[in-house]
């Protein structure tokens, strides 16, 4: 039986039950309390990057360090989308090749562990710098 509540997601990593954040009025992204992992349905992680994290700001969002839980639901470490239950693949991201995000094949969600969102929006902005210096 499924007990989590209409709406809501557990958290992939630790089954908790995920918190929606607001980045902006139209935004919202899934936050893990526990483990500080961040759900983003397909495009919300680009919104929310392109807006440098919103009325909350990423440090807001992001405040977990990935370190303290690798609590695993399952014996094998294998994490599901909490949307379809699709495996989670982990690939390089495309901006930040030395951050490694977990994507569904199926319905293109991404999770990050906390410190993750830090890390990539911390690219944008040097990457916005230099391009803005080459002008
Ligand atoms: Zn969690
Ligand atoms: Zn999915």
């Amino acid at each position: 039986m499924d007990l989590t509540p209409k709406g809501k997601i557990r958290c992939p990593k630790c089954a908790t039950i995920m918190e929606k954040m607001p980045v902006t009025s139209t935004l919202e992204v899934e936050h893990c309390g526990r483990c500080g992992a961040l759900w983003f349905d397909p495009y919300e992680l680009e919104s929310t990057l392109r807006a440098d994290g919103g009325s909350l700001g990423i440090n807001a969002i992001d405040y977990g360090t990935a370190q303290n839980y690798d609590l695993q639901v399952h014996g094998d470490g294998s994490r599901q989308c909490p949307r379809d239950a699709s495996p989670l693949v982990k690939v390089p991201d495309p901006r930040q090749p030395h951050v490694i995000i977990d994507v569904c094949r199926t319905c293109g969600g991404v999770l990050l562990d906390a410190g993750e969102l830090k890390d990539l929006s911390e690219f944008t902005l040097s990457e916005r710098l230099k391009a803005f210096l080459r002008r």
